[in-house]
């Protein structure tokens, strides 16, 4: 399982991806070898086949289902476990309309069974920010796709505006959100699933200590750390024992000859 941005590719600042030295051959490589691989990036403000979509277009030889997002593992497990109940969904209109494709009864009223926060974009209604919390205070539990602060934009910090949103009703409601993309028990369970394997038979490989050898620690699987995104110049030694990658490189091309 690889990262995206800052593993595969850095992005500029019209948006597109580069692919970064080794990513395409690291990638060809792996499918020459009868092995599999799937890109799990915690953007979900489009679905999953659009952004392999784009990411094929900036070089990356992708097919349309070997990306997962927050927006795939959230279905997964709403379909595990809140099969056909309502849905209060925080999203872009291109997720609602995936949520609504895959079978998800959406809401906006407060009888919600779930609330979902991924990527928001435009405007947020307070009355529905209420409704929400008011759904989560009757047991409705508040699941995002990520809750950290931001992401790496070609300018600095991107503020996360869904973690935003879960922390307004997770403040009100006394709530601790539950995290459906990187890193997750639910997004252990979508790579598994996407496998049908164990998570302790793959191998996580990406740039952020925090969200992929932490994804990759929570299922026990081999952990590589990239320097070639945000982690960049870290001391590992530095880094407590129990949070630590297996394998520390400066780039994808160096898996090269370890396939
Ligand atoms: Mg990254």
């Amino acid at each position: 399982m690889f990262d995206v941005d800052g593993t595969l590719v850095h992005r500029g600042p019209d948006g597109r991806g580069r692919p970064l030295p080794g990513a395409v051959e690291i990638l060809e490589a792996i499918r020459a070898s009868g092995r599999r691989f799937v890109l799990f990036t915690n953007g979900s403000h489009v679905p999953a086949w659009e952004l392999a979509r784009g990411l094929r277009e900036d070089g990356l030889p992708l097919n349309d289902d070997e990306v997962i997002t927050p927006v795939e593992s959230a279905l997964t497990y709403l379909r595990r476990h809140h099969d056909g109940e309502p849905v209060m969904l925080f999203a872009t209109p291109a997720t609602r309309k995936r949520m609504a494709d895959a079978g998800v009864a959406l809401t906006d009223d407060e009888d919600a069974r779930v609330v979902l926060i991924t990527h928001v974009d435009g405007t947020i209604d307070l009355a529905q920010l209420e409704r929400a919390a008011r759904a989560v205070t009757r047991g409705a539990p508040l699941l995002t796709g990520s809750y950290v602060p931001g992401y790496a934009g070609a300018n600095g910090l991107i503020f996360s505006r869904g973690a935003m949103v879960t922390a307004a009703i997770a403040k009100v409601s006394s709530t601790r959100p539950k995290v459906v993309g990187k890193p997750s028990k639910v997004a252990v369970d979508e790579m598994r699933a996407y496998f049908g394997l164990p998570s302790t038979e793959l191998a996580v490989i990406g740039d952020d200590l925090d969200l992929d050898i932490r994804l990759g620690r929570m299922g026990r699987s081999r952990t590589v750390l990239v320097r070639s995104g945000t982690t960049g110049a870290i001391d590992i030694e530095r880094v407590p024992e129990r949070s630590r990658p297996d394998l520390v490189v400066d780039g994808v091309a160096d898996l090269l000859d370890r396939l």
